[in-house]
């Protein structure tokens, strides 16, 4: 167990200075870090462009599989952030090159996800089907003998908002192939929104393919250590000299944990100092990695050490 101390970190503005004189390269999360939905949080693009003029390198870790590292990059650039595509390591992206790369896919994707899952699968050169409402939408009593496609050789998910019993099912058939690999995004169940109020994330539609199968997927997404090799492979980075800044315990700080990376959790998103204390007291090993080195109210708490 690791050694019990009473409290999580405050990071102080000497604290912060120390911690980047640490690290070469900053991993940020997204939603519930640099902006809440399509709202910058106040200070980000500012925090963000210091540390780059600063020598640093950024890059954006999200487990949305909604947008194109193009659209992530076109949205950062609206809203004042200095990003270019190729720093934006998204779930849609990250899981068409674990396909390529890791299961080797020779094949068609069955796809339960959005065009933007479908446009990063292409572009690595693999054929997606399925995306959009099934064609079947009623009338279908055959369930079991509903006509597939035999090229597919992997069923992909992701978020989807035409997710339906009839995808449910043909992800079931396909997935009856022990030989048909099977990958998830993420296993984020709840999109936290404004005001206390919640949206269900691609975890749900995750699980009940899961549970139709009876089978585990493969999982991508933060806290996979997948997200990090993603990046540390393609920028040679070298992982005790990363810092990983997140709002979520069970993604981001897990995330860092797993692959040694320094942990900041921002409170401007999901989780509380009071959660990782809770886990800092629990002798749990998992819980343990759910504990950040430091925590900070918002990112641009940081901005002081940066221009000092
Ligand atoms: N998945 C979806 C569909 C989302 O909309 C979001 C947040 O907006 C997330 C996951 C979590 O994203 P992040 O990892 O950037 O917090
Ligand atoms: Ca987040």
């Amino acid at each position: 167990m690791a050694a019990s101390k009473c409290n999580v970190t405050r990071l102080t503005e000497a604290l912060s200075r120390q911690l980047l004189d640490s690290v070469d390269s900053v991993l940020f999360d997204c939603d519930g870090v640099i902006w809440r939905g399509d709202q910058a949080i106040p200070g980000a693009s500012e925090v963000i462009n210091s540390l780059k003029k600063n020598g640093k390198r950024v890059f954006f870790v999200t487990n949305n599989s909604t947008k194109t590292r193009q659209m992530y990059a076109d949205k950062l650039g609206k809203l004042g952030f200095d990003a270019s595509a190729d720093e934006v390591f998204g779930t849609a992206y990250c899981s068409a090159v674990y396909l390529k790369n890791v299961c080797k896919l020779d094949g068609k994707v069955y796809l339960i996800g959005s065009n933007a899952m479908r446009q990063e699968l292409e572009d690595v050169g693999i054929r997606p089907v399925g995306v959009g409402p099934d064609p079947i939408s009623g009338g279908q009593k055959d369930w079991a003998n509903v006509p597939l496609d035999n090229e597919v050789r992997a069923v992909l998910v992701g978020f989807d908002e035409h997710f339906s019993y009839m995808k449910l099912n043909r992800a079931l058939q396909y997935l009856c192939n022990p030989d048909c690999q099977f990958v998830g995004t993420n296993t984020d169940t709840r999109l936290p929104l404004e005001g206390g109020k919640a949206v269900p994330g691609t975890g749900c539609l995750l699980k009940a393919v899961e549970t139709a199968a009876q089978r585990q997927a493969q999982v991508v997404g933060k806290p996979s250590s997948f997200m990090f090799e993603c990046v540390a492979s393609q920028f040679g980075l070298d992982p005790e000299r990363c810092l990983m800044v997140g709002d979520r315990l069970d993604t981001d700080i897990m995330l860092g944990s797993n692959c040694g990376l320094k942990t900041l959790l921002t409170l401007t998103g999901v989780s509380t100092v009071a959660e990782a204390e809770a886990n800092q007291k629990s002798e749990c090993p998992q819980r343990q990695k759910m504990v950040p080195d430091y925590y900070i109210e918002s990112i641009a708490d940081i901005l002081p050490a940066l221009q000092a």
